[in-house]
């Protein structure tokens, strides 16, 4: 089969659909062919860590079609952050190197139960602390667009298995922007539910307050299904919302008129293209669905940054507490610069002495930042923002900053600490032939609205329907 034949299977669950109900689908042809190019497509961008054996990859499929299963074989590739039984499972990290989990995390139970097929396990920085995927402890994955250049992070293997279009979707988490800033620099959706959307048992915690598990996605419809069937109560996660009703993407019609709140200071210091998409997908907006652009304040968006790298380094301090040597993997001389840093700045924001000055007091403004979003949303049925300071950047580039690569994520955070929904989507390519994306940020559970305003630029933009070059 050629790579044109799986990237036409790949590339929404309809031709997949299809082709099952066709008879069309030779799935021994398919899983040897995919299996060849996963291997191919690990040699160029080093997008994985597992890729699973292609007598798996097809009993799965063959299982899934003949229980005629909603997915039906679908093949999906997931952050190595999630637990899956038998199946190692890193979070990136040394210290989990050779790690067998003995239980499966609730998302993969829900994607094995609605017939997808995980094909492989991606590369990321580890335990998710980095934008990059250059903190990985085994190694940095490549753009598919410029193999020079990073993919993002910290799940930038997901976004390289999408982009690439070996699997039809990707299980990712976001905590501070890492599903949307990958999606971005790799030309595909990012989806970043409402906090609290889908459970996070069995996810390698991160930071519990913001791990948002969300998806990867050619097609924000497919997007949607998808999170459709692994959202909502399983009883091991009591953060997760117990009244979710399904997600129905909002039509064009009833998104007419539609306001649309943006920052134009969020652009000063940001990639000039990144503004002249903004102002191109503005007049769209207001062509196609006579949108009304309002001018929004958020007065604390600019401390978001300062918040998170406190917030987020103290919970991360006291998740890798578990990691002593003893009960997972290896022992605490495994953990990588990052992790020491993420550790040491957690533990001093914790202790009792800079409590009240540091935790306590980025836990009131996070409180801010949020107020700030909500009062906006009284205004604003979404906002429309950039996701990244420019696009892709080169390896290296940031390796010896890390504020510098902290930076790269002042657009995406703020969300996350108002724990909304948001998605990163591709509006074009930068002169020089890289990805950029916006973001649409939303109320808390109105996921629809903001697919919908994706979904009317997809079918203008036809971005669904381009690939990288560099992996063929
Ligand atoms: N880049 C951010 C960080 O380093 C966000 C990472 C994430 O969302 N997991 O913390």
């Amino acid at each position: 089969m050629r790579l044109s034949e799986i990237r036409q299977l790949t590339r929404s669950l309809s031709t997949w659909r299809q082709a099952v109900a066709n008879g069309r689908l030779d799935v021994k042809d398919f899983s040897q062919s995919l299996t060849d190019y996963l291997a191919k497509l690990q040699a160029k961008t080093q997008a994985y860590i597992t890729i699973l054996p292609e007598n798996k990859i097809r009993q799965q499929i063959e299982a899934a079609i003949k229980a005629d299963k909603p997915l039906l074989g679908w093949p999906v590739s997931m952050k190595d952050v999630f637990i899956t039984k038998e199946i190692k499972t890193t979070a990136g990290a040394a210290v989990l190197k050779d790690y067998l989990p003995s239980y499966s995390s609730t998302v993969y139970q829900r994607l094995v139960s609605a017939g997808g097929s995980l094909v492989a396990k991606t590369n990321c920085d580890a335990w998710g602390f980095g934008g990059s995927t250059e903190n990985s402890d085994f190694y940095s994955s490549k753009n598919p667009y410029d193999l020079e250049r990073v993919p993002g992070g910290s799940s930038g293997g997901s976004a390289v298995s999408v982009a690439s279009g070996a699997v039809g979707f990707d299980i990712g988490e976001d905590t501070g922007g890492s599903i949307r800033q990958p999606a971005a620099f790799c030309g595909v959706i990012g989806f970043k539910p409402t906090y609290g959307s889908i459970s996070r048992y069995g996810a390698i915690a991160f930071s519990s307050s913001l791990d948002t598990i969300g998806l990867f996605g050619r097609q924000i419809e497919d997007v949607i299904e998808v999170f459709n069937l692994v959202k909502g109560v399983d009883g091991f996660d009591a953060t997760v919302y117990p009244s979710q009703t399904p997600t129905k993407i909002t039509s064009s019609q009833q998104l007419t008129k539609i306001k649309i709140g943006y920052l134009p200071e969020l652009f000063e210091g940001v990639d000039p293209q990144i503004k002249d998409y903004f102002d191109k997908l503005k007049v769209f907006y207001e062509s196609e669905l006579k949108a009304e652009f309002i001018e929004i304040k958020l007065p604390h968006f600019s401390y978001g940054l300062a918040v998170y790298y406190i917030l987020a380094p103290a919970e991360a301090s006291s998740n890798l507490g578990r990691y002593d040597g003893v009960r997972f993997g290896q022992g605490r001389q495994f953990f990588g610069d990052e992790a020491i840093r993420r550790v040491l700045l957690g533990t001093f924001a914790l202790a009792s002495g800079y409590y009240d000055a540091y935790y306590l007091k980025a836990l009131k403004v996070r409180r801010l930042i949020y107020q700030d979003f909500i009062k906006a949303f009284n205004q604003v049925e979404s906002i429309l923002l950039p996701v990244t300071l420019g696009q892709a950047f080169k390896l290296g580039q940031n390796t010896q900053d890390p504020i510098k690569m902290y930076l790269e994520d002042s657009f995406t955070i703020p969300i996350s600490l108002a724990g909304l929904p948001a998605i990163s989507f591709p509006v074009g390519l930068s002169d020089q032939g890289l990805p950029l994306g916006l973001q649409f940020a939303g109320r808390h559970f109105n996921e629809s609205t903001l697919a919908g305003l994706v979904k009317v630029w997809q079918s203008f933009s036809k971005f669904n329907q381009k690939y990288p070059n560099h992996v063929d």
